[in-house]
């Protein structure tokens, strides 16, 4: 693990979850409360939590540069030093993208090594961007190099849209997670949850598309249909629009959040535009988050399997009048 910067263990490298936010995001302060910490993404995130901290914000925060995502950071050196200055809860390297190559397989252990030895001499975490097939069909290799690295991973997954809808990365994810030590899901899902519920450490959530996953300037990312709100609904754990949800009231079923976010209020009401969901997805996600990482160690992995169980099976009730079908990530789990 890294280092402590301050004396002590980082809160990052305990079971937990963060948020993944732009780092003038408006609820970012807000948000720090209902989580163990904040991640920040781009380039800019330390210059800008350091003025937060000026203002007496003490959140944990890690910084993902996204170097892997093309973009223009300092010398590696001058990063670490920003982060640090920002109070980073531990430091992370630029990242790499790691495109997929099934003709050249080893070219996943060459760039894993050379981020490796970076790693372990800045004493950080290093951030690897793969091609989700990397976990999909080669999850040995993956276990492999990442179990013997010697320092922390953060695993960010690539794919167009949900990584963990493609066939086999949820059950390799898990398997993964239970091997590599120090494992960090970043900039992903409520299915980072699940990771740490099988031994990752940390779950970086994103609260948009362009946050709950890393897509490259050649995967063309879907464009879902619809323009009203995307919520994440705890009772179902996944994400729906909010003129789907309206749909599920209209026939008969209304969709009632009890967080103190809604306070009882159904969540059919996010139709109007004038109405941010934002607040009620993390309270929705911190719930869910709260569930994993409060439970007893032993008992994380059943806990997590327990809610993706009993959300499937509220899929497609007569009584319930929802949607029909849970998505290929939550069948991926429940089944898994
Ligand atoms: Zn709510």
């Amino acid at each position: 693990m890294t280092m402590p910067l301050t004396g002590r263990s980082p809160v990052t490298g305990m079971p937990s979850f963060s948020w993944y936010l732009s780092p003038t995001h408006k609820l970012l302060v807000k948000a720090a409360s209902l989580s163990d910490a904040v991640t920040v993404g781009g380039p800019n995130g330390p210059v800008e939590i350091c003025k937060l901290r000026q203002r007496g914000f003490e959140a944990s925060v890690l910084f993902d540069g996204q170097g892997y995502a093309g973009k223009e950071l300092p010398p590696v050196g001058t990063w670490m030093a920003l982060q640090r200055s920002a109070g980073a809860d531990r430091l992370l390297l630029p990242g790499v993208f790691i495109p997929w190559n099934k003709d050249d397989p080893a070219s996943l252990d060459r760039v894993v090594g050379e981020q490796q030895r970076l790693a372990s001499d800045l004493d950080a975490t290093m951030v690897l961007a793969i091609d989700v097939r990397w976990l999909s069909k080669r999850v040995e290799r993956l276990v492999d190099l990442l179990a013997d690295a010697g320092c922390p991973t953060a695993l960010v997954l690539a794919e167009r849209a949900d990584p963990l809808a493609v066939g086999g990365a949820v059950s390799n994810l898990r398997w993964l997670a239970s091997r590599v030590h120090g494992l960090t899901l970043l900039r992903s899902d409520h299915g980072a949850l699940g990771a740490v519920a099988f031994g990752a450490v940390h779950a970086s959530i994103g609260l948009t598309t362009s946050t709950r996953h890393f897509t490259t300037a050649t995967m063309k990312a879907r464009r879902l249909p619809g323009s009203s709100a995307r919520l994440f609904v705890r009772l179902l754990l996944d994400w729906f629009r909010a003129s789907e949800i309206a749909g599920w009231t209209a026939a008969g079923s209304s969709i009632l959040c009890q967080l103190p976010c809604c306070e009882g209020a159904s969540l059919a009401r996010f139709l109007d535009e004038d109405l941010d969901a934002t607040w009620h997805t993390m309270h929705a996600l911190a719930d869910f988050a709260d569930l994993v990482i409060n439970a007893d160690p032993g008992d994380r992995p059943v806990e997590f399997l327990n809610e993706c169980r009993t959300a499937a099976a509220r899929y497609g009730l007569a009584s319930f009048n929802g949607p029909e079908n849970p998505k290929a990530q939550l069948t991926g789990w429940a089944f898994s």
